[in-house]
């Protein structure tokens, strides 16, 4: 399985927003977007010069790419997929990144970020439908359910996570019981129901040049 492992706060400089990449840290004032809400490297301090069309475009597309920690060929396979799917293809792409696996252990506050998901469900601390997963792309559909492995429960980190979610709950199109380590997708969701700083539309023309 490949995976980024360069520096993330870094991403969310040159993007010039917070992309919550790094769990607890991004609610602290640790955050490296925080105390230098500039781009990284000697210039990042420089006036930008006007982005291009396509510039936005690709931008938008490692937007996507690092806030749901997919790499290029995954990404081009779900645009590719979503192009398929009938509707429209920007809010398909979005449904299908929003329906793996390591997110929606992430949505449900079983982990602090869709890193740290991964990592769980790698080590297969994660069931789906009663059985073991540990493919972080697994793809969920209505009706799944997923839960935290008995013997998982106690490692401090989905502890953690799962205590300060408790307060917070979910995204609508899930359901949660914290005190079961458990979940269940309830629907697909309607891209308004997708918290994400994502402009899909731009993605969908930089595929469509
Ligand atoms: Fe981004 Fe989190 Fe790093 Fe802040 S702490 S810059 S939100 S990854």
């Amino acid at each position: 399985m490949a995976t980024y492992h360069g520096p993330r706060c870094k991403q969310c400089r040159s993007h010039g927003m917070k992309l919550f990449l790094k769990g607890q840290r991004c609610s602290t004032d640790k955050c490296a977007f925080e105390r230098r809400a500039y781009g990284p490297g000697q210039h990042g301090q420089r006036r930008r010069r006007k982005t291009t069309e396509y510039g936005l475009q690709l931008k938008e597309k490692q937007k996507a790419k690092r806030t749901y920690g997919v790499l290029e060929r995954q990404f081009k396979n779900y645009y590719k997929e979503a192009e398929r799917q009938k509707g429209v293809t920007g809010e398909n792409l979005m449904r299908i990144l929003e329906r793996r696996l390591d997110n929606i252990m992430y949505r449900l506050g079983f982990a602090p970020s869709r890193s740290a998901a991964r990592a769980f469900v790698v080590h297969g601390h994660v069931q789906v439908n009663g059985r073991k997963v540990d493919i972080p792309s697994y793809l969920l559909k209505t009706g799944d359910e997923i839960c935290v492995r008995e013997k998982s429960r106690r490692i401090p980190e989905i502890r953690m996570s799962v205590d300060a979610k408790a307060g917070v709950g979910t995204v609508d199109w899930l359901e949660l019981d914290p005190k079961k380590f458990a979940g269940r997708v309830l629907d697909m969701p309607s891209r308004e129901q997708i918290p994400s700083p994502v402009n899909e539309q731009l993605i969908v023309n930089f595929y469509s040049r």
